[in-house]
């Protein structure tokens, strides 16, 4: 199990096998980087293996991914032409799973695997306790975890709600948890899974009312434009980011139209200033009169639900598709873990400065798509790793963060779900340079890979 590598390169450790994961295995693979990559499912797929039994997919039945697949594929390994645009989760599994097999990664894998314990060392090693009880070293952590997986809830409301409540996370089929038939059910928030799930449950065989219940105003976007994926007809690179937003916003407002003519709140944003809820559907069960808005909830009162208008209606159940949390839970050093608001400051979204052997992979927003993110990222760690590139001083790289942090989210409105945000192709784009500029720093320093090989194959 594992892979090895060049004796002169460090060994890595990486904590999951999503999507994050193993295009990161892949590519140290292919610089000849060892490391052990541990999941602690029985399989590869992370979100995207439905009832997957680590029990922290939160994929449902009927979901789609809203990336098209021209957008989603990773770069040397096209989705096969007769896929449809938008792939179901089986067909992403697949993808996945044949990307694997390709890449000759899954005997690098070890299943069944999690890492409870991740601690850096006063040597800067890392010590990886294992389920097994089995304590390793590494030179380099690669966190591939995933940050859709710690449901977040509401504050509590004042009084007590009889009905039942579930999060997004658990919700799987209209029947399953919780048989949906004939029930009054309210959907809270206005992000990707609210409305799909809105969506689904607001068809006439199923829910006997449904309300969908939102804090704030926010922009549904469509999944295509003119029938094809809007994502594949993305703005000129060159293009400053501010007069795509213009851009963006003017075609969403000409084709989609204003938000309250479908009787839902006014955003107090332009488009692209939150984080695209994006679906082909919900709008029209909106106008047709079966998803019904509702204001942020104020209070329950046994089986009623009052609103913040102060209208209330009788529910049976509640979905919050209220988000996530940004959680590591295997760090017991405080410096490695967000904030209390979901802030984790990172230079390029991976590193913290000081810390030459901690990456964070995919843990980020980016727009269009989170799927093909990491194996971006992945080639700056390599090129680190084996001494092609080197990294800004720790001061330069501070500085980064705050312009980075600026030019990708700056323009969003203020929330913990915003923390993260960044525009796909500028990152990619200045990754690109970054990668060029210290290629210049490494060969004019010449000093070779920057982490030696220090850590054992195995410690007690
Ligand atoms: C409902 C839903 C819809 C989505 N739709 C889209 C979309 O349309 N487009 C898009 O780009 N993204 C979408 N996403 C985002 C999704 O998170 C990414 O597509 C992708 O799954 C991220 O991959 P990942 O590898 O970072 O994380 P994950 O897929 O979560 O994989 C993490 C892996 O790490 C493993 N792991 C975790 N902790 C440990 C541990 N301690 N030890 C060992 N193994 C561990 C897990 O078992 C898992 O296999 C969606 C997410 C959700 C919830």
């Amino acid at each position: 199990m594992g892979f090895v590598g060049r004796a002169d390169l460090p060994k890595a450790c990486i904590i999951g096998a999503g999507c994050a994961g193993f295009t990161t295995a892949k590519r140290l693979k292919d610089h000849e980087i060892s490391y052990d990559c541990f999941e602690m499912s029985d399989d590869i797929g992370g979100n995207w293996y439905f009832r997957n039994p680590n029990g922290r997919s939160a994929c449902y039945a009927s979901l789609h991914i809203d990336t098209s697949k021209w957008r989603l594929a990773f770069e040397d390994f096209p989705v096969p032409d007769h896929w449809p645009d938008f792939p179901h989760h089986t067909l992403m599994l697949q993808y996945f799973s044949d990307y694997v097999a390709h890449f000759g990664l899954r005997d690098t894998i070890t299943f069944n695997t999690a890492v409870t314990r991740a601690h850096r060392d006063a040597d800067g090693l890392w010590s990886v306790t294992l389920s097994t009880g089995e304590t390793r070293r590494y030179d380099v952590l690669f966190v591939c975890n995933g940050h859709h997986w710690d449901p977040c809830w509401p504050d509590p409301y004042p009084g007590a709600f009889t009905g039942r409540m579930i999060h997004a996370h658990d919700y799987r089929t209209p029947f399953d948890p919780i048989d949906m038939r004939d029930k009054n059910v309210i959907v809270v928030g206005a992000g990707n899974s609210a409305v799909d799930i809105a969506s689904e449950l607001s068809q006439r065989a199923i829910a006997r009312n449904l309300w969908t219940s939102w804090r704030r105003g926010v922009w549904v976007l469509p999944k295509t434009i003119a029938g094809r994926p809007s994502d594949k007809v993305p703005a000129p690179a060159w293009m400053p980011l501010s007069w795509q937003r213009k851009l963006a916003k003017s075609m969403i407002v000409r084709t989609v139209g204003r938000m309250e003519t479908y009787g839902l709140p006014t955003p107090d944003h332009d488009p692209l200033e939150a984080h695209a809820t994006v679906s082909s559907e919900f709008l029209a069960r909106v106008q047709c009169g079966d998803v019904k808005p509702k204001p942020a909830i104020k209070a329950f009162d046994g089986a009623k639900v009052i609103f913040t208008d102060d209208t209330e209606v009788e529910a049976d159940v509640i979905v919050f598709a209220t988000g996530y949390k940004i959680s590591f839970p295997f760090f017991d050093q405080p410096e490695f873990q967000p904030d209390a608001h979901n802030r984790i400051p990172l230079w390029k979204r991976m590193m913290k400065p000081g810390v030459n052997n901690l990456f964070y992979m995919g843990l980020a927003q980016p727009l269009p798509t989170l799927v093909n993110f990491p194996e971006q990222q992945s080639k700056l760690c390599a090129a680190f790793l084996t001494g092609r590139y080197a990294l800004p001083d720790a001061a330069a790289m501070a500085a980064t963060i705050a312009a980075d942090e600026r030019l990708h989210a700056g323009h969003y409105y203020d929330s913990p779900r915003h923390t993260i945000q960044l525009d796909f192709n500028t990152y990619c784009r200045d990754l690109a340079k970054e990668v060029a500029v210290g290629e210049k720093r490494a060969s004019a320093a010449g000093a070779g890979a920057p982490i030696r090989p220090r850590a054992a194959p195995a410690a007690a």
